[in-house]
């Protein structure tokens, strides 16, 4: 604040993991100010995009990080850069004065990477974050003695909420490592006597092909969130290093978790368990309409960690709360038993020839084949089908896809309408911070 910070100022904080990251963030928030985490995978260009459509005023960051953003051409900025001699200033500083803030007040900007077009940034409250925390407590119950691993980026609302605020809001320890290195991580993951694991499916897969047979006495769970986990890959997993993993959902607009496996009672392997407390879902057609389980139509979500909005997009704000409720984009169907089951994004889903291709159950498959590690699908344009399937494929190490040995696997468990008719290899898969991959640069 002695550098002017007034109320509702944007601040960039382009840190990576680390306790400056949440003081930084927090500070912000408790001046009045709105924090905007920055994904540090983000290009120049991407950065300029955000400084400018946020309108920030101030940057938090660090030497190294400095030295690039300062060669950006017309900053209109403060730029922080927190090492020992500001820090220390900072700290000799008298305490200012905070304005009021109340609790429905934006606390921070989000930028989804918004799966077309540019991104824009979720407006979140401090009710909404808090809200959330809330239902994750009252979810998980996790006591005072836990041990909270911090390795998903802190920029990324997964991260945020599940691994810093929670265990503030418990009162429990959080150990913070700034990247995911997997041998490291499973040394921490014994040796610091770590007891929650929050990642994304993609850490997990790389986990286990480290194959390394080690035992972890105080784990307790790992929770997996962010993008699907192969029923294989999760079995695997649990098999090799003994300790269960829970599946979530959620998404930067609900601050960000809207449904979790129960911890203590029925976990349905390839679900996204049940809602949160205080938190209503409900699956729906075009019209808004619930449908009965069984049927797939969109995710929609209705409570206290639903956005406020997108900054300054209202057209996307109205179609995205419509009547009250997050029109979250993701397809998915609810059982009998009230678990929900995510079968893809809505814009992802191909219609070929008029059939309905959800290209997560064709990925299955074809991960489920001993030669192909990883697979993305997508629909590409056809002049008679409308859309043809596209298959990306990475082979599992030492391993070489054999184009009609597929087809024949393909075959035994899919309709023939599911089949992709292009097989592309590749020894990486385009993925953003948190291990999604992106398909509109495979498209
Ligand atoms: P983000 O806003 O970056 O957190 O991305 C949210 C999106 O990630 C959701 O809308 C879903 O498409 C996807 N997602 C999150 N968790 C899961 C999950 N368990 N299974 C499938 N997709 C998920």
């Amino acid at each position: 604040m002695q550098r002017g910070l007034a109320k509702g100022d944007r601040v960039i904080i382009a840190l990576p993991n680390c306790p400056e990251f949440i003081y930084s963030y927090l500070g912000a928030a408790r001046a009045g100010g709105i924090a905007v985490p920055l994904n540090l995978l983000h290009t120049p260009r991407e950065l300029a995009f955000i400084i400018k459509d946020s309108g920030a005023k101030f940057l938090i960051t660090n030497q190294f990080i400095g030295q690039q953003i300062k060669q950006l051409p017309n900053l209109d900025l403060t730029v922080t850069i927190l090492d020992e001699n500001s820090i220390k200033e900072i700290l000799s500083s008298p305490p200012a004065a905070f304005p009021e803030v109340k609790s429905e007040d934006t606390c921070t900007f989000l930028y989804t990477s918004g799966t077309t077009g540019q991104p824009k940034a979720v407006m979140l409250s401090h009710d909404n974050l808090i809200g959330n925390v809330i239902s994750m407590d009252e979810a998980a119950k996790f006591g005072r003695d836990e041990n909270f691993l911090v390795v998903l980026p802190m920029f990324h609302s997964f991260g945020w909420s599940t691994s810093v605020l929670l265990p503030l809001y418990i009162g429990c320890t959080a150990t913070i490592i700034d990247t995911f290195r997997p041998k490291e991580l499973l040394q921490i993951l014994s040796k610091e006597r770590i007891t929650i694991f929050c990642g994304v499916p993609s850490m997990f897969t790389v986990l286990l092909k480290t194959r390394r047979q080690t035992t972890f006495p105080t784990l307790k769970y790992a929770i997996s969130g962010g993008d699907s986990i192969s029923e294989e890959h999760m079995l695997a997993f649990e098999k090799l290093f003994n300790f269960p993993v829970i599946e979530g959902y959620g998404l930067s607009e609900a601050s960000p978790v809207v449904c979790l496996n129960p911890l203590y009672g029925v976990r349905k392997i390839k679900s996204i368990g049940v809602p949160l407390p205080g938190v209503e879902v409900k699956v729906a057609d075009d019209d808004d309409r619930e449908l009965p389980s069984g049927e797939i139509g969109e995710l929609l979500v209705k409570g206290p960690n639903v956005m406020k909005g997108y900054y300054n997009r209202e057209e996307e704000t109205r179609s995205a709360l419509k009547g009250g409720w997050l029109h979250t984009g993701d397809l998915a169907y609810r059982d009998q038993d009230g678990y929900f089951y995510i079968v893809g994004r809505k814009k992802e889903l191909i219609i070929t020839s008029g059939f309905n291709v959800y290209p997560k159950e064709v990925e299955e498959v074809l991960t489920a084949h001993p030669t192909v590690a990883e697979a993305a699908v997508i629909g590409v344009p056809h002049p008679v089908k409308g859309e043809s399937i596209k298959a990306f494929i990475v082979p599992e190490e030492g391993r070489t896809p054999d184009k009609q040995e597929l087809l024949r696997f393909l075959k035994g468990h899919l309709a023939g309408y599911k089949i992709p008719e292009t097989f592309v290899i590749s020894s990486e898969l385009p993925r953003g911070a948190t291990g999604k991959i992106l398909k509109r640069m495979l498209k």
